[in-house]
């Protein structure tokens, strides 16, 4: 039985003002259906407004998929919680390997960037994940807990509540490779050790998504897995068909 409670949709840098007509109408029809299911989706800065406008009497959360650490100041093309709290923003990714990789964030800046979520009361959606080498080299795990703990460093336990971690090798990511589900709840068993190590038992509760080339036939095997609680959703989350026949999946 599928025990996935969250399903978050990342757009990147793709969609228009018409993608979230379309998609919210879709996901819309299905909400009375997707009860168990919490449903976020994470379009460009950009389309947050229209999205928010479609969005705003239903229960489809907004995110982000960045945001800064600073709260105001000289930070050109930077947006800060604040801003996004004005549009009805509740979610953000951090550290997504596209940021950690093209925009060379840091653990530092993730851990920053968790923080500044948190502490202005959104949900901060930290994503982690071992690229192939690291994989082949077996250092997955090492390097999945440097990256988890270094991004949960001073998140008091209060605000456990506010902290979803998102497992997405890197070498999945937009590939078509998908870990395989025996691979996923592997990681996902020691993260979930080490939230408990952190958090206590609120660990136990806390959501862990699977991110990685989900589709609509492979997700179902996926959630089913002890301690995945959801999936984060790239390319998949672009057609409201797939993204709609995930979280089906996922309820
Ligand atoms: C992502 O961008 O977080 C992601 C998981 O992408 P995809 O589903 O396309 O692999």
């Amino acid at each position: 039985m599928p025990n996935a409670s969250l399903v978050i949709a990342n757009w990147k840098m793709n969609g228009n003002r018409e993608l979230t007509k379309t998609m919210s109408a879709a996901l819309r029809e299905q909400l009375s259906q997707l009860q168990q299911v919490k449903l976020v989706v994470c379009p460009p800065f950009t389309l947050i407004g229209e999205l928010a406008s479609q969005c705003y009497y239903d229960d489809i959360a907004i995110g982000a998929q960045t945001v800064s650490e600073h709260p105001s100041g000289a930070f050109t093309g930077e947006v800060s919680t604040a801003q996004l709290q004005e549009f009805g923003v509740s979610y953000v990714l951090v550290g997504h390997s596209e940021r950690r990789q093209l925009f060379s964030e840091t653990d530092d800046m993730v851990n920053e960037k968790a923080l500044a979520a948190v502490n202005a009361g959104m949900t901060a959606v930290i994503c982690v994940g071992e690229n192939k080498a690291q994989r082949d080299e077996g250092n997955t795990w090492e390097v999945v807990a440097k990256q988890a703990k270094a991004a949960l460093i001073n998140l008091p336990k209060e605000k456990a509540g506010k902290v979803v971690l998102a497992y997405e090798p890197v070498w999945a990511i937009g590939t078509g490779e998908t870990a395989s589900p025996e691979q996923a709840q592997d990681v996902h068993a020691k993260l979930r050790a080490l939230l408990v190590e952190q958090f206590g038992a609120i660990g136990e509760k806390m959501p862990l998504l699977y991110g990685g080339s989900v589709k609509a036939d492979n997700a179902a095997e996926l959630f089913a897995q002890k301690d995945i609680d959801g999936g984060l959703i790239g390319g998949a989350s672009l057609k409201e068909s797939d993204f709609v026949a995930i979280c089906q999946a996922a309820q």
